[in-house]
C-alpha cells in the first residue's frame, strides 16, 4: 500500500500507524524504534555496520528521535512525510525523554532474547549508545544539547544524525559522533530529493557545514545514494564536503523500505558495487581514501588516511 493511501487526518491515526511500524511513542513527542541489527545481534546472528566502523554494541543501541517533526520532506524518508507531526502543546524535559525512551526501549526488546544467550537480552535493558537519528530532524527539539548531555550524565555515548537546516543548534551540540546528511550535490537536486518546507534551508544547510568544521567532536557526513535521481556530481559532492572538513563520510544506498515505498522504485537502490564505485569517485576529489566498507548495509566509510578508529 503506498503512505498516500493511508488515512493521516488525525494525530491518532499518525500515531497508530507508527505503532503499526514498529516504533513505540515515548513521552508525549519522542519515539523509539529497535532496528532489526539490535534483534540480530542478541540472537548472535550479526552486527550492524556501526559495529564494524565504530565498535558500536548493536544490542545495547537505543535508536530515538525528541521529535517526529520535520522541516524536510525527503524521498527516501521512511516516514509519512506525507502528513505533519504536530508540535507539541508543551516539550518534554530530557530527564522525561531519557527515563521514556529507556522503558520503550525494554518494552519493545521484551520477548527477543536468545535463551542461550540472556546476558546478552540483559545487557540490552541497559543501553549503553543512543542514535538519534529515527525519523523527524532532531534538532527541532529545543533542548536537544541538554538532551545529549543528559544521555551522556547516565552513561552513554551518542550520535545526533540532523539535515543540517539548523546551523544554530548544530553549534550548540556535543555527541560523542556528530553526522549531517548531504544528499545533494547542488541546490536544484536538493530541491528535487529533499523537498524542503522553506527557500533557505539550503543556505542553512551550507553553514552547517562550516560549523561542522569547527566542532570538537568526531563529525561524520552522510550520504543517501538513490539512483537516477542524487547519483551523479561527485566532484559536487566533494566540493561541498570540503567545506565540512568531517572526520569521515559515510555513503550509503537508498533502502526501498517504509513510506518511501510509494514515492520511489525498488530500482532506485543502487548496489554495493556501485555505492562503492561513487564513493571511490567522491573520495578521489577529496583526497580522502576508502576506510572500510559494508557490503550487507551497502554503505561505505571514506576518511582522511584511510583509517577508522573505535569510538571511546
Ligand atoms: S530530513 Fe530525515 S526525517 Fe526529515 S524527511 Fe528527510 S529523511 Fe525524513
Amino acid at each position: 500500500m503506498s503512505s498516500q493511501e493511508h488515512n493521516f487526518s488525525d494525530l491518532a491515526g499518525l500515531h497508530s500507524l507508527l505503532k503499526r511500524q514498529g516504533y513505540s511513542l515515548a513521552g508525549n513527542h519522542a519515539a523509539v524504534k529497535t532496528c532489526l541489527w539490535l534483534r540480530r545481534a542478541m540472537r548472535e546472528e550479526g552486527k550492524c555496520y556501526k559495529a564494524s566502523f565504530y565498535g558500536i554494541e548493536s544490542h545495547r543501541c537505543l535508536q530515538m528521535t525528541p521529535t517526529l517533526m520535520c522541516n524536510q520532506r525527503c524521498l527516501h524518508c521512511w516516514r509519512p512525510v506525507e502528513v505533519d507531526a504536530p508540535a507539541p502543546d508543551k516539550w518534554d524535559s530530557p530527564l522525561e525523554i531519557v527515563g521514556s525512551c529507556i522503558n520503550s526501549q525494554r518494552k519493545l526488546i521484551s520477548g527477543f532474547g536468545n535463551i542461550d544467550r540472556r546476558d546478552l537480552w540483559s545487557e540490552g535493558n541497559e543501553p549503553k549508545h543512543v542514535a538519534i537519528s529515527l525519523s523527524g530532524e532532531p534538532t527541532i527539539y529545543p533542548y536537544l544539547a541538554e538532551l545529549v548531555e543528559e544521555f551522556k550524565m547516565q552513561g552513554m555515548t551518542t550520535f545526533v544524525v540532523s539535515n543540517g537546516t539548523n546551523p544554530e543548534m548544530m553549534q550548540r551540540i556535543k555527541p560523542s559522533q556528530l553526522y549531517m546528511s548531504l544528499d545533494a550535490p547542488d541546490e536544484e537536486t536538493y530541491n528535487n530529493v529533499c523537498r524542503p518546507r522553506s527557500t533557505k534551508l539550503w543556505n542553512k544547510l551550507k553553514e552547517s557545514l562550516e560549523v561542522l568544521r569547527d566542532k570538537n567532536t568526531r563529525t561524520v557526513i552522510r550520504i543517501t545514494l538513490i539512483k537516477g535521481v542524487n547519483m551523479f556530481h561527485p566532484q559536487g559532492y566533494a566540493e561541498l564536503i570540503k567545506k565540512a572538513s568531517p572526520d569521515y563520510v559515510e555513503i550509503k544506498a537508498y533502502m526501498h523500505l517504509g513510506f518511501s515505498r510509494g514515492r520511489l522504485p525498488r530500482e532506485a537502490m543502487p548496489s554495493h558495487e556501485e555505492v562503492l564505485d561513487f564513493s571511490r569517485q567522491i573520495a578521489d576529489h577529496l583526497g580522502y581514501a576508502v576506510a572500510d566498507a559494508v557490503e550487507i548495509s551497502r554503505v561505505v566509510l571514506l576518511s582522511r588516511d584511510g583509517s577508522v578508529s573505535l569510538l571511546e
